[in-house]
């Protein structure tokens, strides 16, 4: 019988929202365990000294030098390395600090403690190589269940370049931005299947910008909309993408 992949599932500085929505699989991830070793998942139960993996999924920034370090540990333990969501493929809502005057803050919030690192918020990629992005705050369950699904079928994951709006238009749902709110749909990558919109509320981004995303022509259509440029990079702000 071929062996079970071996997989691992940690966290850096996050919610942990990336992984409950894995746990949130229930039945189906119980299903999936006859193919997978789940070598170690500290939020369930940690294993010390693990020496390999196939497969690491990885949630949250790296804020900490610490961070930085199991970063770098568990990139030389592992052939394929993923990012679990969107702190750790844009930096998510933490790097909202990057936008504002990162000593000021410092200096309001933890004003009775000294020495604390002040990382500037940046994605994995910019430490160590990652072989696949899983984004979305939080991530889709059934898109992390298909993409492990694509691996124990020996494909990498590729995840198709189509904007929200076309999930959201195949919902039928009533478009906010002809209605001239900002909803940055046409921009971002789709397969949350437009979970927000359901909802009746705007696209903020939180998948990360497609590959081709055609800012520009996005300007001109809100700006004939009449919705003011600074509502847009507000907006812009929320998931990292300014
Ligand atoms: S991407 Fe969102 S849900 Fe996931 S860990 Fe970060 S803040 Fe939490
Ligand atoms: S509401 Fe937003 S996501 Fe939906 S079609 Fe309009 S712009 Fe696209
Ligand atoms: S609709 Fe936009 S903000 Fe909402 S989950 Fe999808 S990508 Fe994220």
């Amino acid at each position: 019988m071929k062996s079970k992949l071996k997989i691992a599932i940690f966290s850096l500085t996050s919610c942990s929202g990336c992984q409950m929505e894995v746990v949130n699989l229930g039945g189906k991830f119980l299903d999936i365990l006859k193919y997978i070793k789940v070598e170690n998942f500290p939020l369930v139960k940690e294993k010390k000294n693990v020496k390999k993996y196939d497969v690491v999924f990885i949630e949250g920034s790296p804020v900490t030098k610490k961070n930085i370090k199991e970063l770098k540990k568990i990139r030389k333990k592992t052939k394929f390395l993923i990012a679990l969501g969107t702190c750790a493929c844009l930096g998510c809502v933490q790097k909202m600090k990057n936008y504002r005057n990162k000593d000021e803050v410092i200096k309001n919030v933890y004003q009775f403690v000294k020495k604390i690192d002040n990382f500037e918020i940046k994605p994995l990629k910019d430490y160590v190589t990652i072989d696949f992005e899983l984004s979305g705050c939080p991530i889709n369950k059934n898109e992390f269940y298909w993409a492990i699904c694509q691996l124990l079928a020996g494909k990498i994951p590729k995840i198709s370049q189509r904007p929200v709006c076309y999930e959201c238009q195949l919902e039928e749902n009533e478009c906010l931005l002809q209605k001239g709110q900002v909803c940055l749909g046409p921009l971002i990558l789709g397969g949350c299947e437009a979970v927000c919109l359901k909802s009746k509320q705007s696209c903020d981004g939180c998948r990360g910008f497609l590959k081709d995303a055609k800012i520009e022509n996005y300007i001109k259509i809100f700006k004939k909309q009449g919705i003011d440029k600074k509502d847009f990079e507000e907006s812009l702000e929320i998931f990292g993408l300014k």
